[in-house]
């Protein structure tokens, strides 16, 4: 089959007569988009992908803020489905930065021939299932229409930035920026008076270098957050060499493991073992990876006191850097168990409010009241800058998804069926949306875990049961009520046996007013998930109905 790019496929009704009509759209042209785009090709699927940037990249494109990096280290942190890309890559740091993620991302495109089943600029505004042919319309922000039998939604978990619900935020007179959507010429903060809103994984790593340029730096935090030293460092060619001798092995590691970073399992409680033997055990994990203070214990995520041992151990580390007693208790996280709100790596992020330029308020005490035409004004006084950084994060997991307007069969809007909080079949599908997949979605462990991990499972997963049905001589793939409301209630159930829904977070949608408070991704470990979904397929696809409209 051909790409119908650049061929508009005409139908016989006058007004769709610019409908193009593909075997698959894809939505979103980041890790997800575009390997699910080599996977579709590979099955002779005229695919197409949708991208409302000007480049290919997602997450990595728009997130170009000082310091933007990953938090997984970049060996990790790439495809695995090709043992001849990741042997010709070579990465230069342990974790990566975005332009060398791009950069990347880019080599793979070229590689695979994909740049050619992109079109960039174009913003999906709804997709529609139509009960009659089983065919979705999709229909682009600029007008276009486009005709596909699959469709899938490979929209980013963290891509619908936003802005403080405060009044007054485009009255600032000076320079604006959001971390989400960073200018692509550097910004130069030289002497500048600057406001940073916001302290989470965007904040943190932008923070230590606009102190670096900024003449005053002031940094607004609501909650402050657990992070650990990144301890980046250049990758040299000796360690490259020897992890791509035995790079099978630790992609297998990645897959079983429980959040797809390959760590030893745990095997004791926390509170069972010596203080002191505890503490070693913390040392001993410190500042190596994102999720090795967490996964110490068997209990860490699940029980609060063993989870306060590992959250008295980041305190402590936050005062033996900080030199001010008060800056440091603010720095402090008290009010939410460790691991909860997603947890930071930083490179100097704490020993940055030992500068003398550096100044923090704590919007626990004076809350932000608006933004004024001169800077920020909280409870207590107005502070006059010249830039305004918001780095106050997205609606994640469901805004890109509800930011379109999608109807499935008996034109039933997606935000109707989730106005109390997503449901989904594995975090993949949606009962009554056929045809339409999710990659990394609600429900399925996506952002507990490397995404890049997920990423593949779930594209595999769903090229797999497309071929399968395709095979059969059927088109349309569906899930059923049931087999969504099972394990809707089982990722509620793991949730709920663990300390997640006690944070304030994104991942329980409470950092957007009248979002639903539920926890959106599955904890039952990235390993356990890709069995259930492996063992799906084996039994034939048991929970999706197969047919042929
Ligand atoms: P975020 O974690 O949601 O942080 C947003 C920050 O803005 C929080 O400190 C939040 O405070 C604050 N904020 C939001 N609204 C506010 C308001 N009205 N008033 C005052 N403060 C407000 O967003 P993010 O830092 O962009 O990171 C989001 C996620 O993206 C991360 O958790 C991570 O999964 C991913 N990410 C990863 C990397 C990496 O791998 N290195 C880097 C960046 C981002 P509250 O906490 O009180 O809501």
């Amino acid at each position: 089959m051909t790409d119908t790019l650049a061929q508009p496929a005409g139908t016989a009704s006058g007004s769709a007569s610019d409908t193009r009509r593909v075997d698959a759209l894809v939505v979103g042209a980041g890790l997800s988009g575009l390997y699910m785009l080599h996977r579709f090709r590979e099955l002779g699927l005229t695919t197409v992908v949708l991208e409302a940037g000007g480049d290919i990249g997602g997450t990595w494109y728009w997130n170009r803020y000082p310091g933007a990096r990953c938090d997984v280290e970049s060996m990790e942190y790439s495809y695995s489905f090709s043992p001849e890309l990741e042997q010709e890559w070579d990465w230069t740091e342990k974790y990566p930065t975005q332009p060398e993620i791009l950069r990347y991302v880019h080599h793979v495109a070229d590689r695979f021939g994909l740049h050619d089943g992109v079109r960039l600029g174009t913003r999906v505004a709804s997709a529609h299932f139509g009960d009659e042919d089983g065919r979705w319309t999709v229909t682009t922000e600029a007008g276009e229409r486009w005709d596909t039998e699959q469709l899938v939604m490979a929209t980013g978990c963290l891509s619908t930035s936003k802005l403080p619900e405060i009044p007054g935020v485009g009255t600032f007179a000076g320079r604006t920026f959001h971390t989400a959507h960073w200018p692509h010429d550097p910004v130069d903060f030289t002497g500048r008076r600057v406001a940073v809103i916001g302290t989470g994984s965007s904040g943190i790593q932008a923070i230590p270098l606009i102190a670096e340029q900024a003449g005053d730096l002031t940094v607004f935090q609501r909650t402050a957050n657990f992070s650990m030293p990144a301890n980046n460092a250049p990758l040299s060619d000796e360690a490259q060499t020897e992890r791509k001798k035995t790079y099978r092995e630790h992609r297998e590691a990645a897959r079983t493991s429980g959040f797809g970073v390959p760590v030893p399992e745990a095997t004791q409680s926390a509170l069972e073992v010596d203080p002191d033997e505890r503490h070693a055990k913390y040392e001993s994990v410190w500042g190596r990876n994102l999720v090795g203070l967490l996964a110490s214990y068997t209990d860490s995520i699940v029980d609060a006191d063993a989870n306060e041992t590992a959250a008295e151990f980041v305190r402590e580390k936050i005062r033996e850097v900080v030199h001010d007693p008060e800056t440091a208790e603010t720095l402090s996280p008290r009010d939410h168990p460790f691991g909860t709100k997603r947890p930071c790596l930083d490179s100097g992020y704490y020993a940055t409010f030992n500068r003398p330029n550096v100044h923090l308020v704590d919007l626990k005490k004076t809350p932000l009241t608006e933004v004024t035409e001169h800077g920020v004004r909280t409870s207590e006084r107005e502070y006059e800058v010249d830039d305004l950084v918001f780095a106050t994060g997205f609606d994640a997991m469901t805004g890109s998804l509800l930011a379109m307007d999608v109807r499935g069969r008996g034109g039933r809007p997606l935000a109707d069926k989730w106005a109390d909080g997503p449901v989904s079949h594995l975090g993949l599908q949606v009962a009554g949306f056929p045809n339409l997949y999710m990659i990394t979605g609600p429900g399925s462990p996506s952002v507990l875990s490397n995404m890049m991990v997920s990423i593949e499972q779930h594209v595999d997963f769903v090229a797999d049961a497309v071929a399968f049905a395709h095979a059969r001589g059927d088109t349309v793939v569906e899930s059923t009520e049931d087999a969504e409301r099972g394990w809707t209630d089982h990722v509620r159930e793991v949730g709920e046996y663990t300390l997640y829904p006690r944070a304030d977070s994104w991942y329980m949608g409470a950092n957007v007013p009248g979002k639903p408070r539920v926890f959106m991704a599955y904890i039952g470990g990235v390993g356990n998930y890709r069995a259930h979904c492996d063992q799906l397929a084996a039994d034939g696809y048991p929970g999706f109905a197969f047919s042929s409209t």
